[in-house]
């Protein structure tokens, strides 16, 4: 299915973009578990690869047959070579668990890429990434974009144990990683959101993907009240293209389905 609709492509957490969207099969270039029950899967995709955005998604078939029925939502955590892109995953059920099980040379059937990104400006020079627990997933994508523009990255990095948080070694060189566990394994002893307030204040832009309860801490800092973050937003999904509206949340400018309008919305709009 190709469901081109153009190829003027508006950035950024307002705009919507029209779906190029296109079902295609992806054979499996690598696998590995990169942390405790998380995995890296590295796809073969030119077509995903030439098109996409950093915050941007596919909607993934886990299995071999119908079940489970539907597609899952995982956000691209990287590209290379101009024709690969990897996906970084937490086993949670039965489709993380099938996807988690794609042997090397399988073949995986994705739709995309999908939904509106992060948007980075050009006369940014400074950004900050927070990413809570899996939230990390689309923001490797978006660093290592604005490592290769020569923007300064500051990420922060949150998760319950020091074993949870993402390998520092697969990230650019050039990101400052500042860390937040909650048993104090590694980093300061406490949540992500405990160590905004410095990095936030030199930040040109602040992006960020997380839990609910994350984006709550965030709205209640004073160094973000009032300038723009882009958040991106993990809630359950079915069909990724906007037919289905069971993505629908409520925002501050309405009703907005997080596949097509997001996943990336302004934090503000949200409260
Ligand atoms: C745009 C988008 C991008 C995403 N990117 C990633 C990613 O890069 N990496 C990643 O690990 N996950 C990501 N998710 C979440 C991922 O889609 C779910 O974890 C996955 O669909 C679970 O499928 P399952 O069949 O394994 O679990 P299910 O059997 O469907 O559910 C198992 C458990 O996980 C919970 N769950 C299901 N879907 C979600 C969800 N969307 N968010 C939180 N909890 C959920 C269920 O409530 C249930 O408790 C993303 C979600 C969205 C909407």
């Amino acid at each position: 299915m190709n469901t081109d609709t153009g190829s003027h492509i508006p950035t950024g957490p307002t705009a919507r973009r029209p779906v190029q969207a296109r079902q295609l099969s992806a054979r499996v270039v690598s696998t590995a578990q990169v942390m405790p029950g998380v995995y890296l899967l590295w796809l073969w995709a030119p077509y995903i690869t030439e098109l996409c955005t950093p915050g941007q998604f596919v909607m993934v078939r886990c299995g071999g047959g119908l079940e489970p029925l539907l597609r899952r939502p995982l956000s691209i955590h990287r590209t290379a070579s101009e024709e690969q892109i990897a996906l970084l995953f937490s086993v949670v059920g039965r489709g993380t668990f099938l996807l988690s099980q794609q042997p090397e040379g399988g073949e995986v059937d994705l739709l995309g890429p999908l939904g509106n990104g992060f948007s980075l400006d050009s006369g940014s020079r400074r950004v900050l990434l927070i990413a809570g627990g899996m939230g990390i997933a689309p923001l490797v994508f978006l660093a290592d974009e604005a490592a290769r523009r020569g923007l300064e990255v500051v990420l922060l990095m949150g998760a319950a144990t020091a074993d949870c948080l993402y390998p520092g070694s697969l990230l650019p060189s050039s990101v400052t990683v500042v860390k937040a566990t909650e048993d104090g394994s590694a980093g300061r002893r406490g949540q992500v959101t405990d160590v905004i307030d410095g990095p936030a204040g030199q930040a040109d832009q602040v992006f960020a993907c997380g839990p609910m309860s994350m984006y709550q801490a965030m709205i209640a800092r004073e160094s973000l009240r009032g300038r723009s973050v882009q958040v991106s937003l993990e809630v359950a999904m079915a069909c990724g293209l906007g037919a289905c509206y069971g993505c629908s949340i409520k925002t501050r400018k309405g009703l907005r389905q997080v596949c097509r309008d997001g996943p990336v919305f302004e934090l503000e709009d949200l409260f």
